[in-house]
């Protein structure tokens, strides 16, 4: 049981690749989103704040036209240890992606603690940007996005 990703949340209709890829983390013991570990894990190219980093997301959901994440640069799990800071910093963040991709509907999720009560598969605190694609006959109308990996 790894306390930075949890394997049972790549379990819902995710590729197996993405699946495998949190097995592999889980027994190297790391958290993927650590600085240190990050360019090993994730090789996106990604833009450093001052607070968070900016990438797309290795394993976007489907179908979307953009998923960004924007990761906490150090390693926290709940959003009660955002400095006031790091929360400007973040909108900032949000706006300006929105504006570069002329993103004009999308969803913005930050899922944060316990991850059995989220889904995540990585507990370091990350927040996603998703412009879905409603041309995608895998859209759903309902939900507005697909919570599909891979
Ligand atoms: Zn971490």
């Amino acid at each position: 049981m790894s306390k930075f990703v949890n394997k049972s949340n790549t379990q819902l209709p995710v590729r197996d690749e993405y699946a495998k890829v949190i097995s592999k983390i889980a027994d190297d013991g790391v958290c993927p989103f650590c600085p240190e570990h990050l360019a090993e894990y994730h090789k996106k190219p990604f833009e450093t704040k001052k607070f968070w980093v900016v990438t797309d997301n290795m394993y976007p959901y489907k179908p979307s036209l953009h998923h960004r994440l924007i990761i906490h640069i150090e390693h926290i799990t709940h959003i009660d240890q955002v400095s006031p800071p790091a929360w400007h910093e973040l909108m900032e963040i949000f706006i300006k992606e929105v504006a570069d991709r002329k993103i004009t509907g999308g969803t913005l999720i930050m899922r944060f603690g316990e991850t059995k009560f989220t889904g995540a598969s990585v507990s370091h605190l990350h927040a996603h940007i998703v412009q879905s694609n409603p041309d995608d006959p895998a859209y759903d109308k309902v939900k507005g996005l697909v919570m599909r990996i891979g």
